[in-house]
């Protein structure tokens, strides 16, 4: 009978040896730009409540109508969590973080996922790190969460990415410009596409989010939600504006910039990049200043981005950055003989110890093979051990890179290694 073949479910990847080396340096280089914001770290599970996700994200968006994984065990509803922003401001409300005083600085890195047609920069395991401040609306807030978003592209080294920037308002701006925006499509409504017809009574904003073709031309032309603006949303998209460019940072207005849902308020935005194709979004995020409440929190305006590891990856490739170093040991020790591995095998802890990456053959394999295999995992030096070295406690340490060899004690071998 043939063995069984297994792979991994369609759109969820392995990340093999070969590639954790640059997930790392990427982790690495979020964990560091959050210190220096003053961001901590939060960790929730990857299951949630289902109500929570359809709650948070809302049941007419596409995450929740088709996306989602999700299932029953017993009587709970377990989803597997497409984003972190509802999961966040869940551990929020229930931890009742606002007592921990002043606002809530927080950000993450973990898998997300969404039953999606995986393509180039889709899939259905995928990675975001995101940050979230929570209970400032202060412009201050908006703009330290896109300078810390933008600072880690800079670390990664990509920079030709584009910001785009809108304001969607507070819930009586919206109301005024949803009015606005029916009243200009009710005249061609019979022209738009199925979904576009079936948005425009509930959520006619998100008609300009469509990608239909026969919507092109009505969005085109369509008012802007800048223009029904009230005083209060206007001034602080006017301070979000004049702190981006106190600080440097380039924006482009995109007033098609719409999040559907109510709860998302005033800043919106996202970053794309001309490196990656039909799926150009690097990051998105904005300000969501009625979901703390709608999950049953207290009052809290907040405010978060999120950005997908994967794309920010294909990035760099096309870039030709490379964010991870070549993969190599310091020393490799080379035994001839039982005593030998023996001594190697007792002597590598005191190598691990003075700060060395250190490794030996595992395959009892001969001296050639193991100098071949020094190689292959880049070793910078060779420690060579045989019966005579035994003897006189003196060992060939070997430069491999610049092909130098001297005779050395252990204990000096050690300390002119050591880090
Ligand atoms: P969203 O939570 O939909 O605003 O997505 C934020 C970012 O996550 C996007 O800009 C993408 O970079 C990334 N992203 C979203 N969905 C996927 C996916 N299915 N596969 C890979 N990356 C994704």
């Amino acid at each position: 009978m043939p063995k069984p073949k297994y792979t991994s479910h369609v759109g969820m990847v392995d990340i093999l040896p070969d590639e954790s080396p640059k997930w790392r340096a990427l982790e690495t280089i979020i964990h560091e730009e959050a210190a220096k914001f003053n961001f901590e770290e939060i960790r929730t599970p990857i299951m949630e409540q289902t109500e929570l996700i359809v709650r948070g994200i809302g049941q007419l968006t596409d995450i929740v109508s088709k996306e989602i994984f999700a299932f029953e065990k017993g009587d709970s509803h377990y989803v597997l969590r497409p984003e972190l922003t509802a999961p966040v401001v869940r551990a929020f409300v229930e931890h009742h973080m606002e007592q921990r005083g002043g606002s809530q600085k927080l950000y993450y890195i973990g898998p997300m996922f969404r039953a999606e047609r995986p393509q180039k920069g889709r899939q259905r395991q995928f990675h975001q790190f995101g940050a979230e401040v929570l209970g400032s609306d202060d412009p201050v807030a908006d703009v330290e969460i896109i300078a810390l978003m933008i600072r880690v592209y800079e670390r990664v080294g990509i920079s030709n990415f584009e910001l785009k920037l809108n304001s969607v308002g507070d819930p009586e701006s919206r109301e005024a410009y949803k009015e606005a925006l029916r009243e200009y499509l009710k005249p061609n409504l019979g022209k738009l596409s199925e979904l576009s017809q079936k948005r425009f009574e509930k959520n006619p904003m998100r008609i300009l989010d469509s990608k239909e073709d026969e919507d092109q031309p009505f969005i085109k032309d369509a008012p802007v939600i800048n223009d029904y603006l009230n005083e209060e949303s206007k001034a602080h998209f006017q301070q979000v504006k004049d702190y981006l460019d106190d600080l440097g940072i380039n924006y482009t207005l995109d007033p098609h910039l719409v999040r559907g849902l109510d709860y998302y308020t005033r800043t919106a935005f996202e970053l794309t990049s001309p490196d990656l194709g039909s799926q150009d979004a690097l990051a998105g995020g904005g300000r969501y200043d009625l979901l703390v409440e709608e999950i049953g929190g207290p009052s809290t305006p907040a405010i978060g981005f999120a950005a997908g590891m994967e794309r920010l990856f294909i990035a760099c490739e096309e870039l030709e950055i490379e964010l991870a170093k070549e993969k190599s040991v310091d020393v490799y020790f080379v035994t001839l003989g039982d005593a030998a591995r023996k001594w190697a095998l007792t002597h590598l802890p005191k190598a691990r110890e003075a700060g060395l990456s250190a490794t030996m053959d595992y395959m009892s394999r001969s001296m050639k093979a193991q100098m071949k295999d020094a190689n292959r995992e880049n070793a910078h030096y060779t420690i060579i051990i045989g019966d005579n070295e035994l003897a006189e406690g003196k060992f060939t340490l070997r430069n491999m890179k610049e092909s130098e060899e001297i005779s050395l004690g252990f204990e000096d071998i050690l300390a002119k290694l050591g880090v």
